[in-house]
């Protein structure tokens, strides 16, 4: 690929520092480059929600992992840059094997993904034998090949009711939407990983009640999709903030209800990146974070200068074992036929 001035320029000032590539400001000169690129590539730029402003303005879609690896496996381009955490990327690799799949930084992880190991389910299956393993999509490519149903936080509830309800279930790796779905279902044979995502930390209960208290008009809108807010999802449930005002949306859902909201003010739980979307689907409304700490460190790692090293050298490549994609592809297309698992285009 030929190397043009105003490439080498931006590219000399990449560098790799302590929380990923850094060096490269999101100016109108790097947009136009990182257009100039995907299209040279024959890439289309995919952006999770919780990214930076300035990379999903840049890409071509934006939207929650599931619905952006719908979008990769229909792309007419060969290759898909995926600009959000590792075990998304991998599983836009796992529904398009054919097609290129790179992410921007490949040290992009997930403490929720990370949270369980392939060798730690194999254990645990081994102690339940026959046991169904229902796994959240925050998961790696392996372990997604070792389960029975994936599922979204939209279906979590049906894909579990779908299983027979003498058969143990094994609900990995996230405890509040365990948690969540147990009381769901009040099924008693369901055991439950006891993983977290370091992003939810801050939304607590007492967090939860304190902002009911002092936002007497506001809503609160939850979007549990990613990990971040499944505490908020169980909090809600238990009553910490009042029930007719809480609205649990997918990321469409939760557009359409700014775009039609007639509150001034919207707290929002959910990784900060989504304020982005919001603010600029409804402009007239307060969008607030419940916790604006609940930033996602490993999505911030997709930076403008991690996005141009991307498309420049190609880097990094998505691989994923074909047997192991096979395996996983069956876990996660039994999860799209049960109920909604849209979660959240
Ligand atoms: S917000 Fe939490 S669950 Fe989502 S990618 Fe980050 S660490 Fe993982």
């Amino acid at each position: 690929m030929a190397t043009t001035t105003a490439q080498r320029t931006l590219m000399d000032s990449v560098f790799d520092g302590p929380t990923g590539y850094a060096g490269v400001e999101a100016t109108p000169e790097w947009a136009q480059e990182v257009r100039r690129l995907a299209r040279e590539r024959n890439a289309t730029i995919l952006a999770h929600n919780y990214q930076l402003p300035e990379i999903q303005d840049v890409a071509d879609h934006v939207g929650d992992s599931l619905a952006l690896s719908r979008i990769a496996a229909e792309a007419e381009e060969g290759t898909i840059v995926f600009c959000g955490v590792h075990f998304m990327a991998e599983t836009a690799k796992i529904l398009s094997p054919a097609k290129t799949v790179l992410i921007p930084d490949q040290r992009a992880g997930c403490s929720l993904a990370d949270s369980i190991s392939a060798d730690e389910l194999r254990a645990w299956k081994a102690e339940h034998p026959g046991a169904m393993v229902v796994s959240y999509v925050n998961t790696t490519a392996e372990v997604k090949a070792l389960t029975d149903i994936c599922c979204t936080s939209s279906n979590a509830v049906d894909v579990v009711e779908s299983i027979d309800p003498d058969r143990e279930v094994l609900f990995l790796p996230d405890q509040f939407l365990g948690a969540h779905v147990k009381r769901e279902t009040g099924r008693e044979n369901m055991h439950i990983w006891a993983g977290e995502c370091h992003v939810h930390a801050g939304i607590n209960g007492d967090e939860l009640t304190e902002q009911a208290r002092t936002h007497p008009d506001a809503e609160l809108f939850v979007h549990p999709e990613c990990g971040c807010a499944t505490s908020a999802l169980y909090l809600a449930g238990e009553g910490a903030f009042p029930a007719e005002r809480v609205h649990i949306l997918s990321t469409g859902g939760m557009i359409d209800a700014a775009k039609a909201s007639h509150s001034n003010q919207v707290l929002v739980a959910t990784e900060i990146g989504m304020l982005h979307q919001l603010r600029k689907a409804a402009p007239g409304i307060d969008f607030q974070a419940v916790n604006d700490r609940a930033s996602c460190k490993y999505m911030k790692m997709i930076t403008p200068a991690a996005l141009l090293r991307c498309l420049v050298e190609g880097a990094d490549e998505v691989h994923v074992d074909l047997a192991m994609a096979e395996a996983g592809r069956a876990s996660v297309q039994r999860m799209i036929a049960i109920g909604n698992s849209g979660g959240g285009e």
